[in-house]
């Protein structure tokens, strides 16, 4: 479970976030939604702690990030995947070679390294390109492999920040579609977008923050508010 208490992030005199109340259960998908500038992008930096609240608390599983000493932090981390909009990879590392360098931080065991990242690779439909470089593959599949790479240390919760923000709308859909697999492991996924049509199109639960301020929090919502 997910909880943010009062949540308060301020950048010299300015909000970014105001005053955040947020609980999400095991295993839920939510869609983090709101204008530029909103605060989507210093909600997901507190939540892998990356940075920390000006006040309020933060807890995720057993881990109460407020008070997470820095040594303590790749704990949090093992239980946390994350995408970034910009993909992240290693560019002279292969497919395989960035998704088994994540694992090889925590994991020593050579043949359950090979087995877990062919696993995730077949998972995200890239079994045939695992000796690529970077920069031979599409945009979709480089995502792809940052998406394998994060769930390779089979975390509790995936985080993402726009994913979805450099890809076009069809292989939108094809990432969304492996987060929903994901999710269906029982996984928690949070994601925050821009992406209206991918929204409307896979109803989840919605979290909208205009100016710092949670503006509104639907369990099958749209990108826009109804009303
Ligand atoms: P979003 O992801 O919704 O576009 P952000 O969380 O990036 O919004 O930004 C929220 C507000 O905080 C914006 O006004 C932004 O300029 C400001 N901000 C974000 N990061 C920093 C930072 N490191 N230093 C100063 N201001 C920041
Ligand atoms: P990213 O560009 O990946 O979102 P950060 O938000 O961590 O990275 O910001 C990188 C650097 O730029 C930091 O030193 C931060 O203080 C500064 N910065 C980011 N956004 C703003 C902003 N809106 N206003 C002032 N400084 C910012």
């Amino acid at each position: 479970m997910i909880q943010l208490m009062h949540v308060s992030k301020k950048y010299g005199r300015n909000y970014a976030l105001d005053n955040i109340n947020l609980t999400i259960q095991q295993g839920e998908f939510v869609y983090v939604v709101g204008p530029s500038g909103a605060g989507k992008s210093t909600l997901i930096k507190l939540l892998y702690r990356q940075t920390l609240p000006t006040k309020g608390r933060i807890r995720i599983n057993k881990f109460d990030l407020t008070r997470l000493k820095a040594r303590q932090i790749p704990f949090l981390r093992r239980e946390l995947g994350i995408v970034f909009q910009d993909f992240k990879l290693l560019p002279r590392l292969t497919a395989y070679e960035n998704i088994a360098y994540a694992m090889e931080v925590t994991e020593k065991n050579p043949r359950l390294i090979r087995s877990r990242v062919m696993d995730v690779l077949s998972l995200v439909g890239l079994s045939s390109k695992s000796r690529r470089f970077p920069d031979e593959l599409s945009g979709g599949e480089q995502q792809r492999v940052a998406i394998a790479r994060a769930i390779v240390n089979r975390p509790s919760v995936v985080i993402a920040d726009e994913p979805t923000g450099n890809l076009d709308p069809a292989t939108s859909l094809e990432i969304i579609k492996i987060f929903e697999h994901i999710n269906q492991q029982n996984t928690t996924v949070i994601m925050a977008t821009h992406n209206n049509e991918i929204v409307d199109q896979r109803p989840q639960r919605v979290v909208e923050i205009v100016d710092g301020r949670l503006r509104r929090d639907e369990s099958k919502g749209a990108y826009k508010n109804a009303a």
